[in-house]
């Protein structure tokens, strides 16, 4: 099956131009000024005037099996629907567990996990969650990575918050270099997700891995770090001076953010404006995580549901309200978590990668037409596939 993108400005993240764009099955086959449309080959064509092209977002924290429970067993949130993630532009999830490992298993995980790439998409989950030592499906961490071939990595494993384990530092480095070891000899990433808490002990217990331990930088990535101000600055100290990978999370409400949260769009421009390097900075959802929900007046309504939608929300915030170029703010979204988590196909539009790809209206950036490995998913802004159940 064969998809034509005529006329459309590319962000590959780096600006290309104007181009025109041929799909072939699941892989972007040929990028090039003006390839024709042959009718005898049934091209389908879709017109990219007025739109651009960006390669289909990467969201690498989605708690798709629903997380939450912290208010007791009501507040468990629901799994997430193939929908919930398309209708944000978002074509590759890496699913997690969070707070409560026991009522979520792996198995559940990776089954959802599953489920969802049936559906349409791209999907990848860490082993674990808050908890050390790490519950994993089989029995430790390097076998997981090795056996199971959705695991690229592990987590999300909680420090410096009053929810986590409480590892010790000596723990944490070992987690970090079972991970590592697992991810070089299943050729994947092995990653650390590190939940960041709001504790006095920050990004320590990572600091201590990259200077005390022969572990690099690359193999953890610490998230919800725009939680608040201070965390925020001593991320962008660990950034600069020790080469650390950094998450924002952009699942939070924009109008009523949590006292000293930073909102994502803003602490990227703040981070580039300290000289974080481009390529260190990533955004993730947190999605169907819970999280409270106020009124206009900033009275608290109850629990809501974190978004995979503010993904890009928060890209889009960033370049319209914040200034940030359009370059810098998708490679979040794109080219860095696809480095960081080694998915060679994945986050860029060049000829070989898989046809992942979402189109936005120029003038407004709104998304119009979301596609997952070449099939259309989302059109004229509304899901045209729709998830099993819904
Ligand atoms: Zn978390």
């Amino acid at each position: 099956m064969l998809k034509l993108i005529q006329n459309v400005k590319v962000y590959a993240p780096e600006y290309l131009g104007l181009q025109d764009v041929l799909l072939c099955d699941s892989r972007i086959f040929k990028i090039a000024e003006h390839i024709p449309a042959v009718e005898a080959y049934g091209v389908e064509v879709l017109d990219g005037s007025q739109k651009l092209l960006f390669p289909g977002f990467i969201d690498c924290h989605v708690h798709i099996l629903g997380g939450g429970g912290e208010g007791s067993y009501h507040t468990r949130t629901p799994e997430i629907m193939l929908t919930d993630i398309t209708l944000g532009g978002v074509t590759t999830v890496v699913g997690c567990l969070g707070t409560d490992g026991t009522t979520r298993s792996m198995a559940s995980l990776l089954a959802k996990a599953r489920g969802l790439e049936e559906e349409g998409i791209t999907t990848y989950i860490y082993t674990g969650s808050y908890q050390v030592p790490i519950r994993t499906l089989t029995g430790n961490i390097v076998d997981d990575l090795i056996l199971i071939d959705k695991v690229v990595g592990c987590g999300e494993v909680a420090v410096s918050d009053h929810r986590s384990s409480q590892p010790t530092r000596e723990d944490f480095a070992k987690i970090a270099g079972d991970t590592r070891v697992g991810g070089i000899l299943s050729g994947k990433a092995g990653l650390v997700n590190v939940h960041m808490g709001d504790g006095k002990r920050r990004l320590s217990y990572l600091r201590y891995v990259v200077e005390e331990t022969e572990i690099p930088s690359s193999n953890m990535l610490p998230t919800h770090i725009n939680r608040s101000v201070v965390l925020l600055e001593d991320a962008v100290d660990y950034a600069k001076t020790l080469g650390g990978y950094v998450d924002l999370t952009t699942s939070s409400d924009p109008d009523f953010l949590e006292e000293d949260e930073v909102k994502a769009s803003t602490g990227l421009r703040m981070m580039l404006e300290q000289g974080v390097p481009e390529n260190q900075i990533t955004f993730s959802s947190d999605g169907q995580g819970s999280m409270p929900l106020f009124d206009k007046e900033g009275e608290f309504q109850g629990l809501g549901v974190g978004k995979v939608t503010s993904l890009y929300r928060e890209v889009r915030d960033a370049v319209r309200t914040e200034g940030v170029n359009l370059t810098q703010a998708l490679r979040t979204i794109t080219s860095n978590p696809a480095a960081l988590l080694k998915l060679e196909r994945k986050g860029r539009i060049a000829a070989g990668m898989d046809a992942d790809l979402v189109l936005v209206e120029e003038n407004t950036m709104e998304i119009d037409t979301v596609i997952a490995r070449g099939e259309i998913m989302v059109q004229d802004g509304k899901a045209i596939r729709k998830g099993t159940f819904q």
